[in-house]
């Protein structure tokens, strides 16, 4: 089905119940980087661009987000969310149950607050997702996306840090916890810099863990020197629901 047919579909529904005059229209130039390429059956929602992809869900997000906060009622946030998906190639669960081609890897804070699929407005299918506290690469994370990179053949992976860490502010102030926690931290104090800001120690945080993946991993180095793989870090400002690329 392609997006004018299914925004059309869905916004049938709503007028049903008289909502869709408060969707605004997407134009489907926007949804250009989201769309399957002509090679790629309806298989894979594979966009041409993953990193701009990524940008514009983000942004879909970021708008209904801060919509969201201005509403003042359930309904008026039911309709500003509801504009989530319209603008996404979706894929039927026959074709999810066989096989996936996804086409983002994020490591991520496994903060409740930080739902990738949440903030890039993304479906079942599209993103590869590792998380822990302080969105730190163990041994079995680069493993997993040494999968998604040499099976699935994901070409970006994105470290996204987020607004308020509480794992990096934990290893700011050597915060003791657990034995197991301890470690958790210890990589992010590796990469602190003294005198910095949270933010700037989480924005710091993100880029070494992205730089450290092709040192780490000969398979992730290849890829990238292939060509086949970009490795990005980024930043998500929960009051704002943006991310910016760093
Ligand atoms: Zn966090």
């Amino acid at each position: 089905m392609t997006l004018n047919r299914r925004s059309f579909l869905f916004r049938s529904g709503l007028n049903a119940f008289g909502l869709a005059a408060a969707l605004p229209f997407i134009h489907p130039a926007k949804a250009e980087a989201a769309a399957p390429s002509s090679k790629e059956s309806a298989r894979s929602c594979r966009p041409k661009d993953p990193l701009t992809a990524l940008i514009d869900g983000n942004a879909r997000f970021a708008d209904a987000w801060q919509a969201k906060n201005k509403a003042t009622d359930l309904n008026e946030r039911a309709q500003v969310m509801s504009n989530l998906w319209l603008d996404h190639c979706f894929l039927p669960a026959s074709v999810l149950e066989e096989s996936q081609s996804p086409w983002a890897s994020i490591i991520s804070c496994a903060d409740s607050r930080v739902a990738p699929e949440w903030i890039f407005d993304a479906a079942a299918g599209d993103l590869f997702v590792v998380r822990s506290a302080g969105n730190t690469p163990f041994d079995e994370g680069i493993a997993s996306l040494e999968f998604g990179v040499e099976v699935l053949k994901t070409p970006l992976i994105l470290v996204l840090g987020h607004s308020n860490c509480g794992a990096v502010r934990a290893a700011r102030a050597n915060h003791s916890l657990t034995p197991l926690f301890d470690q958790l931290i210890k990589p992010i104090q590796a990469n602190l810099v003294p005198g910095d800001t949270l933010m700037s120690a989480i924005k710091t945080n993100a880029q070494a863990t992205a730089e450290q993946l092709t040192t780490r991993s000969d398979v992730l180095a290849n890829a990238v020197q292939a060509g086949q793989l970009q490795i990005k870090a980024g930043y998500f400002d929960i009051a704002s629901g943006k991310v910016s690329i760093l």
